[in-house]
């Protein structure tokens, strides 16, 4: 942290500041310029910076450190690489996600499962407890859900991801689950990512909905904090002033946190933009700018779906994208983590 005194600054008042930092913890490097007093505190103590901007004689107070440690890019320069049986997030392939917004059936759950994994997808997504804004809609088939989606996963060779809500249900999703999500909700839910910093299984960490990049890797952070290494963050959408698209895909997020951070960065244009004709340009854009893997919601009739049937392509609209999805990554270096579909 650099405090950088007023020009009018007396003796008291810096030396006030200097024993406020090292009441902290902090050791203290002094350059007296010509005009100026620059208080440079190093370490890696908590402290809000406000309190410093409060005291008699402060000019400014600039952070130079990152508040989260163990989710920034300098913890870990190559990156995370997380393994999950055969498949890969974070490394050179690009992983794709598909699946139905919610788990409604084991009809549907089968023939979406099918779908996707004629595609080469490798992660079957569905909800099976649902987050949802109003109290009347589908909440979701809860653990008959996660045993479809599982039963169906399995029969195609696909790992499953899949929104966990809350602490109590956690053995119940390490039962049926390769990778719990945590929705944007959520991501605040402090006790919810303490204890998934505690379970040895992936979680999928989406942004919230009105979240920072900053406060996102804090979330994060609190993962890492409690021995869960195995972390993915999910750009999903910010809620803007714009209201044509459900939330704002912010794009830009994506070299942001590769740049901040060594965690594998996956991006739901289904949620971000809301709309089905919308999602492949956003999914383009977003293996362009370097995204280790999409969450795409697919249903196989979506006008009859029970939730977010108008974000859900299509089976052949998801192939097309596929395709195009494979000339992106090539163009920027990447290739899509095509499985081979099971016989
Ligand atoms: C979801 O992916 O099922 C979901 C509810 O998304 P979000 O938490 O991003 O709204
Ligand atoms: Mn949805």
């Amino acid at each position: 942290m650099i405090v950088v005194m007023e020009e009018s600054a007396s003796e008291i008042q810096i030396d006030a500041v200097v024993h406020r930092l090292k009441k902290v913890g902090f050791d203290i490097h002094r350059s007296r310029g010509e005009r100026l007093t620059i208080l440079g505190a190093v370490g890696s103590h908590d402290m809000d910076p406000r309190d410093l901007e409060l005291m008699e004689g402060v000019h400014e107070v600039v952070r130079i450190s990152a508040p989260y440690k163990l989710a920034s890019r300098a913890f870990k320069p190559e990156g995370t690489v997380i393994r999950i049986k055969d498949v890969t997030i974070g490394a050179n392939e690009i992983v794709m996600m598909a699946g139905p917004c919610t788990i409604e059936n084991q009809d549907q759950v089968e023939a979406v499962a099918e779908a996707v994994a004629a595609q080469g997808v490798q992660v079957m997504r569905g909800g099976a407890f649902k987050p949802r804004t109003s109290p009347y809609s589908f909440q979701g088939l809860g653990e008959q859900g996660l045993r479809f989606i599982r039963d169906a996963a399995d029969r195609h060779g696909l790992l499953v991801v899949s929104e966990v809500m809350e602490s109590s249900q956690i053995p119940m999703f390490l039962r049926y689950v390769d990778i719990l999500q945590v929705g944007a909700r959520n991501m605040q839910n402090f006790n919810l990512l303490r204890d998934l910093s505690r379970i040895d299984r992936p979680v999928l960490l989406k942004r919230g909905p009105a979240a920072t990049i900053e406060e996102t890797l804090l979330s994060a952070e609190y993962l890492l904090a409690g021995g869960n290494h195995q972390v993915i963050i999910c750009e999903r959408g910010i809620r803007t002033f714009e209201t044509y698209t459900r939330n704002t895909l912010d794009i830009s997020a994506i070299p942001v946190i590769k740049k901040l951070s060594h965690l594998p960065v996956v991006v739901d244009p289904s949620h971000g933009t809301g709309r089905r004709d919308k999602v492949p340009p956003m999914a383009r854009a977003a293996v362009a700018a370097g995204a280790d893997g999409l969450l795409i919601e697919v249903h196989n009739e979506p006008e009859k779906a029970l939730c977010d049937g108008a974000q859900s392509l299509l089976p052949d609209q998801f192939a097309r994208l596929m395709e195009q999805l494979g000339l992106i990554a090539s163009a920027v270096d990447r290739r899509m983590a095509v499985r081979a579909p099971r016989a």
